[in-house]
């Protein structure tokens, strides 16, 4: 073992530019541990894509492997929580920012950053889902935990066809609420359909010119676009509407009038997927496997090998990934 390599994907910036490539390194290389695990899948993440492209300043160490999430098998542990064999998931804890990330073979990590994989799911289906998955799960959690109940009344899932988007949508339509999917896609309409989606509408609905307060519609939200998208958002909540709001695709910045709030109890809840605590995600990742189809997961899935990630990365961060990307670390 202690002579073994493994193969990375490495960014390195120098004085001479900036290089992502592939490199086969010896085990001794790898960070200090409690868990070594064999990374079996990572995925790409909208941030991986920012990391992998350069476009946003998410590594904060040099070499690295990006990588926000990783499933696999442990190999070592100096734990008494995890024995060689068992099957882990790792999530955020800025694991692919200042810790090795998931686009590597072999990682190693604290085991409280660790989840024994659920019953029910695959490691190839826990990293189909992965960050994306684990942060809709949460925005579901935080609309139930602030009074969504399943009904006639819809729930609308901003940027649908993405990855977070789409786990939200087959989680939600699983829960028994009618979900309205919003998407920039039209042509993406079949496949928001085929995940639970009652109707599809165009992502500007939420960005076009509206009054303060709009037809009470949306008993629910679950955002992943940010900006003015969520901005757009309160104008026809309904009363003690709720708000997840998790993402940024769209913008960081955004503007609404105190009306939704002050006049009908609107809530705002923002969602973090990276510092959640061990027992919050070990109840979203149970419900992940005893809710949503296999084969649902497999419909919003492509897998792709570690030398696509580069160019998948720079299609993810132009907002152009279908689903959700599970990278096969070891093709
Ligand atoms: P994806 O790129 O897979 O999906 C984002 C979707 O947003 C796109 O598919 C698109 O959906 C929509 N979109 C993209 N650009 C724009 C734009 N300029 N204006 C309006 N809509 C846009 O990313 P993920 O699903 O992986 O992540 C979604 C967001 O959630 C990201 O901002 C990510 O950083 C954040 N996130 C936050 C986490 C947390 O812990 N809070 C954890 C994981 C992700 P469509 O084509 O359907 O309109």
């Amino acid at each position: 073992m202690s002579d073994e390599t493994f193969r990375a994907l490495v960014v390195e910036e120098s004085a001479t530019g900036r290089s992502v490539e592939l490199r086969d390194l010896p085990l001794a290389s790898l960070p200090a541990g409690e868990v070594l695990v064999r990374v079996a899948y990572s995925t790409l993440n909208y941030k991986d894509g920012l990391a992998v492209t350069g476009k946003g300043k998410i590594l904060r160490m040099n070499p690295m492997a990006p990588g926000i999430d990783f499933a696999g098998t442990v190999v070592e542990s100096a734990s008494p929580d995890y024995r060689p064999g068992d099957e882990v998931i790792l999530t955020g804890w800025g694991v692919g920012e200042r810790f090795w990330g998931g686009f590597s073979q072999l990682n190693r990590v604290k085991a409280e950053w660790l989840v024994p994989l659920p019953a029910g799911l695959s490691l190839q289906r826990a990293m189909a889902l992965g960050t994306a998955g684990l942060t809709a799960m949460l925005c579901v959690l935080a609309l139930e935990g602030h009074g969504l109940e399943a009904g006639e009344r819809e729930v609308v899932v901003t940027g649908a066809a993405g990855g977070v988007g789409s786990v939200a949508v087959a989680l939600l339509a699983k829960a028994g609420y009618r979900v309205v999917a919003s998407t920039g896609r039209p042509d993406e309409a079949d496949y928001l359909k085929a995940l639970g989606a009652s109707e599809v509408v165009d992502r500007a609905t939420f960005t076009a010119p509206g009054k303060p307060l709009e037809r009470e519609r949306w008993a629910g939200a679950v955002d992943t676009v940010g900006g003015a998208t969520l901005g757009g958002i309160f104008r026809a909540m309904a009363y003690h509407g709720v708000v997840a709001a998790c993402g940024n695709a769209g913008g960081v910045d955004f503007s609404a009038s105190v009306f939704p709030f002050i006049l009908r109890g609107v809530r705002l809840i923002g969602v973090d997927s990276v510092l959640v605590p061990f027992a919050e995600r070990q109840v979203a990742w149970q419900r992940m496997a005893r809710d949503l189809d296999p084969a649902l997961i497999d419909q919003m899935t492509e897998v792709i090998a570690l030398s696509d990630v580069p160019a998948y990365s720079e299609t993810i961060t132009n907002g152009r990934v279908r689903g959700r990307v599970v990278v096969d670390v070891n093709s």
